[in-house]
């Protein structure tokens, strides 16, 4: 794709952000360019999504103007009489909606969040347990090039390879041989329902504090659509931006018995102010999670996935596990002949937006690897269902096909039809027409 020059017709960037297209018209370009490529693609990343257009305004407003280290009631800085709103807001509803006894809302991100469960319970060269990257653990999970596989002692458990599912008994074993302080479950490129009360059980006889990271599910949770971990594990962390479809953010969840060590390794332990914008944007977020609709939007998203990996498998295509829970499907290209990366730049350029991804004993390199993860957080968020799937799995299956062929004509056409049927289906928070 050829970058926008500030000289195209830059009409529309004026309407929609127009003291942007005044101040500089050639980032404003860059933006205009972006929601016409959000607008325009089948995007299958599963941890992205298409926040609406109340998280897009909460999280652009003067809230980030304020400083505010500290908790409501308890800050550095005066002037607090709307942002102690704010948060107090955001953590009430991230209680009703998780019913758990504490929420933080303030870490950055959901590394920072971790990274804050570290601080609070363990100290540098402990043991920590999680899962493997390479078999869909996350990197904060102890893995070596991770500050927490560096500063920590990271021992690390996987899926079976005949099965692709978590091998408890694995787990258990490593558990009590090791005696971690923490342990992690959750992660990135898991397809199927997680078990948290197994989780749980383990970590009780080893000792450990147990970290459920639902980054990924947190929307599927919350929409009562996968189990919560809520009733078995220590702590909760969470990324905002995924499957719960709010600002790019994060929040820890935990008991009452650790809310102290939670909040003081977040603040002041890790992280100076606050960003009171994006605090504003999660309290939209939960409050949209909290309504019947959402429910619905959850369901949905699984629905559709699983009607996707049934039209993938219908084409031959391997799925690690066999298939899907959730939001999230993880493709072995193997069978097709196709590296991963050469897959997922050949869709790309089909209008059809995923990531390269290693699946479990893969033989090949994390950079080029054997596997394409995809999920349906996105394209239920613009109204996509269960009957649009056979379209994306044949889409991608003569995406697959191109790239093995080298036929750019072939992804060129998909592209046109992926851009004719997203124009039905208008994307939440981005311009129509
Ligand atoms: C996305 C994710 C994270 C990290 O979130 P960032 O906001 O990218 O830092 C942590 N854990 C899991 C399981 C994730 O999927």
């Amino acid at each position: 794709m050829t970058p926008p020059s500030p000289a195209q017709d830059t009409t529309r960037d004026a309407a929609r952000h127009p003291a942007l297209a005044a101040a500089d018209p050639e980032l404003a370009a860059l933006v205009a360019a972006e929601e016409q490529l959000q607008a325009d693609t089948l995007r299958l990343i599963p941890s992205e999504n298409y926040v609406s257009a109340a998280v897009l305004e909460a999280s652009g407003t003067v809230l980030q103007n304020k400083y505010s280290e500290g908790y409501p009631g308890r800050r550095y800085y005066e002037g607090q009489q709307n942002i102690d709103q704010v948060e107090r807001l955001a953590v009430a509803r991230a209680k009703a909606v998780f019913g758990t006894d504490h929420a933080n809302v303030q870490p950055y991100s959901g590394s920072p969040a971790n990274l804050a469960a570290y601080l609070a319970f363990a100290e540098p060269g402990d043991t920590v347990m999680g899962m493997a990257l390479p078999m869909g653990g996350h990197l904060t999970h102890g893995w070596g090039v991770s500050a927490t596989g560096r500063w920590f002692r990271g021992v690390q458990y996987g899926v079976r390879q005949d099965t692709g599912l978590i091998d408890f008994d694995a787990v258990r074993d490593l558990a009590l041989k090791e005696r971690p302080k923490l342990i992690f479950c959750g992660g990135t490129a898991l397809p199927r329902t997680i078990d948290f009360a197994a989780f749980a059980e383990i970590a009780r006889e080893a000792g450990a504090v147990l970290v459920a990271d639902i980054a990924h599910i947190a929307g599927l949770v919350a929409g009562g659509a996968h189990p919560s971990p809520v009733p078995h594990a220590d702590v909760v962390s969470t990324t905002t931006h995924k499957t719960l479809r709010g600002p790019r953010g994060a929040m820890l969840l935990a008991r009452e018995e650790h809310a102290k060590a939670i909040d003081k390794a977040v603040f002041p332990g890790l992280q100076g102010g606050p960003h009171n914008q994006t605090t504003a944007a999660i309290a939209v977020a939960l409050h949209e999670a909290s309504l019947p609709s959402f429910r619905d939007y959850a369901h949905a998203v699984v629905a559709n996935a699983r009607a996707l990996a049934e039209a993938l498998l219908a084409r031959g295509f391997v799925l690690v596990s066999g298939g899907t829970d959730n939001h999230l499907i993880l493709m072995d290209l193997t069978p097709k002949d196709v590296p991963g990366k050469v897959a997922a730049k050949a869709l790309d350029r089909a209008g059809i937006v995923v990531n390269y991804n290693t699946v479990p004993y893969d033989p090949r390199k994390p950079f080029d690897p054997s596997g394409v993860r995809i999920g349906t957080p996105s394209l239920t968020s613009r109204g996509l269902g269960t009957e649009h799937m056979a379209v994306v799995a044949e889409w991608i299956d003569r995406g697959v096909r191109a790239a093995r062929e080298e036929d750019e004509d072939a992804l060129a056409k998909i592209r046109a039809e992926v851009a004719d049927l997203m124009s039905t289906h208008p994307a939440p928070g981005l311009p129509t027409g």
